[in-house]
């Protein structure tokens, strides 16, 4: 299969920029991974895509990003992470939720998000991290960070995110872009992308059309004279490990520990979120870290 990957473009002579990704085998994987059904891995999908292109905008290299997506819907909270080499983690708090599909035929992801807001933190090497919260306003998520982006970041951008089944119902395709007009840009050009992307019915449908990501760039965008200004590989990979196991137990405070420990023969498990492995740990372990 072919890799992931993520492009980023300069367009018009260098008066927007783009940036777009193949998420397929991520999606396909992550569904796998928590027995998705089609319409939570579209939620969290479209949430992982956004998220892989602004993990790409980050600008050191230990820095990270955590995106929230907190509705009062069926699918409960979706939790992105990922950091600036686009090693991407992620979950839902009910993967498994199920709803009708809407009367066009598409999947219903607002009804399994429901109303809420979305919350973006970045760790970029300060004491505080950067927080961004904006209110969810349509929660069929690229509307949600388009409007992020305007409000929170004060950069207007069009975001378009897709994740396609087959009749197998696998993930075919899982893709998505960001067009960012710069400052600079004039109002020709802006209302030309506007009215390309007005059209623009799916993206997963038109990197289906147009195997190569240049042809699509120059679709999305209307410039034939696109230049391609980076490429890279994101993945799918939990970091967690002991040390990140053993702040969660601090924070869940010594008495709830003990309790639980009296619960389950000295022994705990916990179990990662975002990959589902386990961790075994013991009272005798568990004793050294509240000293
Ligand atoms: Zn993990």
């Amino acid at each position: 299969m072919r890799k992931d990957m993520l492009r980023k473009y300069l367009c018009y002579n260098e008066q927007v920029r783009v940036v777009i990704v193949d998420a397929t085998n991520m999606i396909s994987e992550l569904r796998d991974l928590h027995n998705m059904s089609n319409v939570a891995t579209a939620a969290v999908g479209r949430t992982l895509i956004v998220s892989t292109m602004m993990a790409s905008m980050l600008k050191n290299s230990s820095d990270r990003i955590t995106v929230q997506i907190k509705g009062n819907g069926p699918i409960g909270n979706i939790v992105v992470c990922g950091d600036k080499s686009l090693k991407m983690k992620a979950y839902a708090s009910n993967p498994q939720v199920d709803v009708p599909k809407k009367e066009n035929g598409k999947l219903n992801v607002s009804k399994v998000v429901g109303q809420g807001y979305l919350n973006v933190v970045k760790d970029i090497g300060l004491k505080d991290p950067y927080i961004g919260v904006c209110e969810l306003v349509s929660s069929e998520i690229a509307e949600d960070f388009a409007y992020y982006f305007a409000t929170s970041e004060q950069i207007p951008s069009a975001v378009f995110l897709g994740v396609n089944f087959s009749k197998e119902n696998n993930v075919q395709k899982a893709s998505g872009y960001i067009i960012e007009p710069l400052p600079e840009a004039s109002d020709e050009i802006i209302s030309t992308l506007e009215k390309i992307n007005s059209n623009i019915d799916s993206v997963t449908n038109l990197m289906i059309d147009l195997e190569n990501i240049d042809d699509v760039v120059k679709t999305i965008t209307g410039d034939n004279n696109v230049v391609c200004v980076q490429e890279e590989y994101p993945i799918l990979k939990c970091d967690c490990n002991k040390e990140r196991i053993y702040k969660t137990i601090i924070a869940l405070g010594r008495k709830e520990v003990d309790r639980i420990l009296d619960d389950n023969n000295d022994k705990m498990e916990i179990c990662c979120h975002f990959c589902n492995k386990k961790y075994n740990l013991y009272r005798d372990e568990i004793k050294k870290l509240f000293n």
